[in-house]
């Protein structure tokens, strides 16, 4: 929790010397609270003052990163316990299961699948983020083969690992053959606590502590940060739906109000359920409350599409709409005869008006209008979406050099925007569908 520059100031020397450059303790203490100045232009100031000022200026919960480059996956670093609050800053990784008793072929056909679960949806590129490798078999061997495989397959560098195993001798082995990836090691318990420890220190990696119970997580994590690791991800243990979404709202609870230090950390949740629509279920749960990664097995892209799009959707700042740059568009092989649609440069609106009009394989240009991100009738009910606005966006954007007619088509729920649109213009309107999906039949009949 940031400190006031009163509770600053009642840590300082309160000497008023101004050897910080600054008149007094008190003018020093509140240019430290807007983060404006460093601590250390004070020469007088106490250990213990050090201590409390950095404790309290880290964050609640530690931004912990998995993988390196492009790819590396950051959780953590979150504010508040509700979107709304504020927003989420660092999206939950979504981790798929890679056991080791599975066949070749079979192992084969996850990892090729793994690597297709990549979208893109309304401009961004969304997808998985980790594979979990587990050594189920209890064999060193066996694992480190997988892991090996892993290694070989070029195209898995875009995803970060973990490293799956209760036997402190095999993750040693795995981390070993990856630790240049960064992987996650899962994870230490009671039994293996002091050997899990020593592995993620002596690699600098990162390391999940599994308890069953809240009150083992947080001894363990504590013992954990004594003995010299710095970056955990906590698993309350196996849990059902509810028991573990009740652990998950406590630890982030914990660590955001309370500032309780051993639950300052991101978390991780496994699916459990059997059935894959249970599994979806299950982990949609987990990504809305509150883990930081979630493994789940399947591996059909409508398994975990509907996973990536719910997770898009939590992590958007609820206060900036997802918002395109307001331009023209240019679909397919546009002329000057082509066609030129107008909508708002809401993400989502634009790029389902974009989609149909590339299914109708008719060459259009899209306007995107500046509506401050709103969809169609909010931006048209906030005056925002006017004769004004698209006249301005029309006199702007340069549609005037591409194309040789003054035509417009506007969607159909701005019908009544046509006749002041004609007059601010000078362009004839014409009104389109209501619904995007109306535009391929409504563009091909342009032609007839
Ligand atoms: Fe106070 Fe330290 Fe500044 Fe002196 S140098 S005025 S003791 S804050």
């Amino acid at each position: 929790m940031a400190l006031s520059g009163l509770d600053i100031y009642k840590l300082l020397p309160k000497t008023n010397c101004k050897e910080c450059g600054f008149p007094t303790c008190l003018a020093f203490a509140m240019q430290i609270a807007a983060k404006k100045v460093e601590l250390s232009k004070c020469p007088y100031v106490s250990e213990e003052a050090k201590q409390a000022l950095e404790s309290a200026s880290r964050p609640p919960i530690k931004l912990v990163t998995i993988g390196t480059g492009e790819a590396k996956l950051e959780i953590g670093n979150e504010t508040v316990m509700f979107r709304h609050e504020q927003t989420f800053y660092h999206p939950a990784g979504i981790a798929v299961l890679v056991e080791d008793t599975e066949d070749a072929s079979r192992i084969d056909e996850r990892i090729n699948k793994i690597n297709k679960l990549h979208f893109e949806r309304v401009g961004q590129q969304i997808g998985v983020n980790l594979i979990a490798l587990r050594c189920s078999s209890g064999k060193k061997e066996t694992f480190t083969e997988l892991v090996k495989k892993i290694r070989l397959r070029s195209v898995t560098e875009s995803l970060n690992l973990i490293l799956m195993s209760e036997d402190a001798e095999i993750i040693k082995a795995a981390a070993s053959l990856c630790k240049d990836r960064k992987p996650l090691l899962y994870a230490a318990t009671k039994d293996n606590l002091d050997a899990m420890v020593a592995i993620a220190k002596e690699n600098s990696l990162p390391l999940a502590i599994k308890a069953e119970s809240l009150d083992e997580l947080s001894e363990l994590a504590q013992k954990a940060v004594s003995a010299g690791v710095e970056d955990l991800i906590l698993d309350s243990g196996n849990k059902d739906i509810s028991g573990k979404i009740s652990d998950l709202t406590q630890i982030r609870r914990l660590a955001l109000k309370k500032t309780y230090r051993p639950f300052g950390y991101p978390t991780i949740a496994l699916s459990s359920a059997g059935e894959t629509y249970q599994e979806i279920t299950e982990a949609a749960s987990y990504i809305a409350k509150y883990a930081g990664i979630v493994v789940i097995k399947g591996v059909e892209p409508w398994e975990v599409l509907p996973l990536l799009t719910l997770r898009q959707n939590i992590y958007t700042d609820p206060q900036k709409p997802l918002q395109v740059e307001p331009k023209i568009y240019e679909i397919g092989q546009v002329t000057d005869k082509s066609p030129v649609l107008v909508t708002t440069n809401f993400s989502l609106t634009y790029y389902t008006v974009e989609a149909e009009v590339e299914g109708s394989r008719v060459p259009c240009y899209i306007i995107s209008s500046y509506a401050e991100g709103l969809s169609v009738l909010t931006a048209w009910a906030a005056e925002k979406f006017t004769a004004e606005t698209i006249t301005k966006s029309l006199n702007e954007c340069g549609i005037k050099d591409k194309v040789s007619h003054k035509e417009i088509i506007i969607p159909g729920y701005v019908a009544v925007l046509s006749g002041k649109l004609e007059e601010e213009s000078g362009w004839k309107v014409r009104v389109g569908p209501k619904e995007a999906s109306g535009l391929p039949s409504f563009l091909k009949s342009l032609n007839k």
